[in-house]
């Protein structure tokens, strides 16, 4: 037979782009298991997704709000672009506890969890010529979706030195007058750091001198165990516009459920003023929303869940947390400088010179899932080569296991003087 020639190919920029996301890289990690060889079943600390243990399920108040809406046969409907007002107005009461000012309905939009939020701020931001300051290390997820944006991305430290802090020299230095945003991740995801007030407001009073907008992604809020409370960003709205993310995945250990928002923290308007709260309500009309029935059972989510839900989360993070800092440093080869204080994440930093064969912090997370049928999530992937991220959101004995494995891989694999 003739060959024939076909008008369309594969994507190589969409090869490219998901090679950056957690995915990719997760599925790559876990390609490279052999349980069978190891004869040890897998350990997954590669992500923020405890949902599998029991310790770790929702609480039964959240599981019966879904059920109720359902049976309501309210929400088989179609729903606005920006999201049930029920759900909207229970989200807005929600964060106004938080913050010196009330938001309204009108303020919340709903989104198919918070990497939704990020495709539609990329989205709306993305004006020709406009770049953003994205912090290094960054939850990948932004990266992948400014490859698909014309924006441009500055990249800004966060500093393991000063417990993560934000590089505000760094920041003013970076911006010019095509600067939109910054993006700041707070509880930390990759690092596991809380902000105090007083960094907050300087970050907000840098955002103000430079006249671009924050974007706080607190998809972690109220997620921390260390000595400092967790501050909205939105408290400094007053200073610098303010956007805030948010989700049901973390908190609510729902990350299956694809709930998430965008939330205008602005008591000045500048957000309206400017338009970009209707650009936002444009560009929700055009992308996916997430399924009405889980908007449906939001406020009964919201208003119900009690207490002792989270403060028995945050609980077994806190005791994660210790116990894995702790034994961490009967490792040789590796260090964690920094205890977290929030989110469900530690960085630990290697040195490959340290090792036999440990090339780089990706090869230790290959060899790790290989050998010890363990994931890792590599740092490189966030931006910081030779660190890995550790999720002890976890049982404490599969953590106790994990370490005992990190240990013995590292031995084994030790450069011999
Ligand atoms: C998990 C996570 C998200 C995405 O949350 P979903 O609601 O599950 O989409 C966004 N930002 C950070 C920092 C995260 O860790």
């Amino acid at each position: 037979m003739e060959k024939q020639e076909w008008g369309f190919k594969e994507n190589h920029v969409v090869h490219a782009t998901a090679a950056l996301t957690m995915r990719s890289i997760l599925e790559a990690l876990m390609a490279n298991m052999d349980e069978i060889g190891t004869g040890k079943s897998m350990i997954h600390l590669g992500h923020g997704d405890p949902s599998a243990y029991p310790s770790f399920r929702t609480s039964t108040i959240v599981e019966d709000a879904l059920v109720e809406a359902t049976r309501s046969a309210r929400f088989n409907c179609y729903a606005p672009g920006v999201g049930i007002a029920t759900a909207r107005s229970a989200i807005a009461e929600y964060l106004s506890r938080d913050l010196p000012y009330k938001l309204a309905c009108n303020d919340v939009f709903l989104t198919v969890g918070a990497d939704h939020a990020i495709e539609v701020l990329l989205t709306v931001l993305a004006l020709p010529g406009a770049n953003i300051l994205f912090p290094r290390p960054n939850y990948p997820t932004y990266e992948a979706e400014a490859r698909f944006s014309p924006l441009k991305v500055r990249h800004y430290d966060l500093l393991p030195e000063k417990g993560w802090e934000v590089d505000l020299a760094g920041v003013k230095a970076l911006a010019n007058d095509k600067t939109v945003a910054i993006v700041l991740i707070n509880p930390g995801n990759p690092c596991g750091n809380v902000f105090t007030f007083k960094h907050l407001k300087k970050i907000a009073e840098t955002a103000r001198k430079l006249g671009i907008l924050v974007i706080a992604d607190e998809v972690y809020a109220h997620q921390v165990f260390g000595e400092k409370p967790f501050i909205p960003m939105g408290v400094f709205g007053d200073i610098a516009p303010v956007i805030t993310l948010g989700t049901l995945s973390k908190r609510w250990i729902v990350p299956g459920w694809r709930l998430g928002w965008i939330a205008i923290t602005d008591p000045i308007g500048i957000l309206q003023q400017t338009g970009i709260a209707g650009s936002l309500t444009s560009c929700l009309t055009i992308t996916a929303d997430p399924p009405t029935v889980i908007q449906g059972a939001v406020p009964h989510i919201i208003e119900n869940t009690p207490d002792s839900f989270f403060l028995n989360i945050n609980k077994l993070l806190k005791e994660a947390a210790d116990m894995v800092y702790k034994r961490l440093k009967e490792i040789p080869l590796v260090s964690c400088p920094y205890k977290p204080e929030g989110s469900m994440f530690a960085m630990v930093k290697l040195n490959p010179s340290d090792f036999d064969d440990i090339a780089d912090d990706t090869d230790f997370c290959m060899k790790l899932a290989r050998e010890e049928s363990m994931i890792l999530f590599p740092g490189d992937a966030f931006g910081l080569k030779n660190w890995v991220r550790v999720s002890f959101a976890a049982d404490q004995k599969v953590l106790e296991d994990a370490i005992g494995r990190m240990k013995a891989f590292c031995l084994r694999h030790a450069k011999h003087y």
